[in-house]
C-alpha cells in the first residue's frame, strides 16, 4: 500500500503517569525566577515516520538524547514564554494562549521544525497544568510560568533541516520578576553588538537568539546596568530591552499622550504583552474600558514606527517623556529609570513606585484580565 502520512498530534492519546513522591512547594519569599522544578513534565516526539507520537505526562526528569541531535549543534531550538494565573475565585487561567501557540508554529517553521496542531500542544498543556495546579502560587504578582520548547533531534551530524523533533514542556512558579523596581531599571544602550537584523531571526523566538546576548550583558551588568537596550543600524533605533518589548510616553503640544513602541521589522519579536499594551491603550481612547487611574478623558494616541535614541534623548531634554518602560509576560510592565548612551545617562522622570499613571494603570488592567477579575475579549482562557 501507499506510505502511511505522519501521525498528527493527537492530544486524546495522552498517557499521564504521576510522580510516586511530590515535592515540597517553596514559599513565595524563596523563589528565585525560573529555577524551581515540579513534578511532572509534558513530553512528545516526532519522527519522520511516525510523525507524532504518544504524549505523556510524566514525572521532571533529565531527558536522554543521542550526543549527535541536532539541537546541541546547529540550534534548530525555539521555545514560549507563557503563564498560568488564579484569580481570587481560585480558578485557574492562561493570557491569550492561542497567541503563544501561533508563535510557537511560526518559530518552528522558521528553523524547519516540523509542524504541529496547535489547539493540540495548548490541549496538552491545559492538562499538563491542571496536573501542576498545585504549584500555581496564588499571591498577588505571581503566576506559574509555562515553558513550551522544541528542539531537532536528528541523530547525524549533516548539516541540514531536523526531521525529528521532541517537544516537551515544563513549568516554574514565578514571584514578581525585579525586586526592587520602585526605582526603575537602569538599561545600557548598545549598537555594537546587535541582537537581530533585517531578514535574521529577530522576530521569531528562537534559543538562538539568546546566547549571544549573555557576554554584552555581562558587560552591562559589569558596567552597573539592569538590562540592554538594543540598538540597530546607523540611526541607532530602539528595539528591544533584554527580554521586553520597549515603550515610551511622551506629552503632546495638544496635551494628549503618545505611546510609541519600535514597528514590528523582523527584528522584533512580537510579543503578546507588547500587543495587549497597544490594544488596551485603544480600547481606553476609544472609551471601551478606562485604565485603572487614568482619566477616562486622556487621548493616548499609540504608535508603532522607528524610534532612534536621538529622539529619546531630545523628549527627554524636552522634559515630555512621561514614561518609559520594558513589556513581556515574565515582568508585565517594567519602569525604565535611566538609560546609558555615549557614556552619558538620560535619567527618565521616577515616579512613586516605580510605574508613572500609564504603565500603572496597563499593568493593572492585563494583571485583572489573567486573573479574571475583569473581563476583556476572549484575553483569559480557562485552564
Ligand atoms: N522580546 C523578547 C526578545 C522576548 O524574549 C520576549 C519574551 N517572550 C518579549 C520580547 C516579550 O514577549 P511576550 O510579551 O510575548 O512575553
Amino acid at each position: 500500500g501507499a506510505p502511511k502520512a505522519p501521525a498528527e498530534l493527537d492530544a486524546s492519546k495522552l498517557v499521564i503517569s504521576l510522580a510516586k513522591e511530590l515535592k515540597p512547594l517553596p514559599t513565595p519569599e524563596e523563589l528565585v525566577f525560573g529555577e524551581t522544578k515540579t513534578d511532572h513534565m509534558l513530553i512528545v516526539n516526532y519522527d519522520p515516520v511516525n510523525g507524532w507520537g504518544t504524549p505523556e505526562i510524566k514525572p521532571y526528569g533529565p531527558l536522554s538524547l543521542d550526543p549527535m541531535s541536532s539541537c546541541f549543534h546547529y540550534c534548530p531550538n525555539v521555545f514560549e514564554g507563557m503563564k498560568a494565573y488564579v484569580g481570587p475565585d481560585g480558578e485557574a487561567r492562561l493570557f491569550r494562549p492561542e497567541e503563544n501557540m501561533k508563535r510557537l508554529a511560526r518559530s518552528a517553521d522558521r528553523v524547519a521544525l516540523p509542524p504541529f496542531d496547535t489547539k493540540a500542544v495548548l490541549e496538552l498543556l491545559k492538562r499538563f497544568i491542571e496536573v501542576e495546579q498545585r504549584w500555581i502560587p496564588t499571591q498577588p504578582g505571581y503566576s506559574l510560568y509555562i515553558r513550551p520548547t522544541i528542539i531537532g533531534t536528528r541523530s547525524a551530524l549533516g548539516v541540514h533541516a531536523s526531521d525529528s523533533a521532541c517537544l516537551y514542556a515544563i513549568v516554574t512558579p514565578a514571584g514578581p520578576y525585579f525586586r526592587g523596581d520602585a526605582k526603575g531599571i537602569s538599561l545600557l544602550a548598545v549598537g555594537e553588538s546587535v541582537r537581530a537584523w533585517p531578514g535574521g531571526t529577530g522576530g521569531h523566538k528562537l534559543g538562538l537568539n539568546y546566547a549571544p546576548g549573555f557576554l554584552p550583558q555581562r558587560l552591562a551588568s559589569k558596567q552597573g546596568y539592569d538590562q540592554i537596550l538594543w540598538l540597530f543600524g546607523e540611526d541607532e533605533r530602539l528595539t528591544e530591552v533584554g527580554a521586553m518589548n520597549v515603550f515610551v510616553v511622551a506629552k503632546r503640544e495638544d496635551g494628549d499622550i503618545d505611546l510609541i513602541t519600535p514597528h514590528l521589522d523582523g527584528t522584533i519579536l512580537p510579543g503578546i504583552t507588547r500587543a495587549s499594551t497597544l490594544q488596551l491603550a485603544q480600547a481606553h481612547t476609544a472609551g471601551k474600558i478606562i485604565l485603572p487611574g487614568v482619566p477616562a478623558n486622556t487621548k493616548i494616541h499609540t504608535h508603532e514606527r522607528v524610534v532612534t535614541m536621538s529622539e529619546v534623548l531630545r523628549l527627554a531634554d524636552d522634559q515630555r517623556i512621561l514614561e518609559c518602560f520594558g513589556v513581556g509576560t515574565a515582568v508585565l510592565v517594567a519602569p525604565v529609570g535611566r538609560i546609558g548612551w555615549r557614556g552619558k545617562d538620560i535619567n527618565l522622570p521616577v515616579h512613586k513606585g516605580g510605574l508613572g499613571p500609564i504603565g500603572n494603570g496597563l499593568r493593572t488592567a492585563i494583571l485583572e484580565i489573567q486573573t479574571g477579575v475583569r473581563q476583556f475579549e476572549d484575553w483569559s482562557v480557562p485552564v
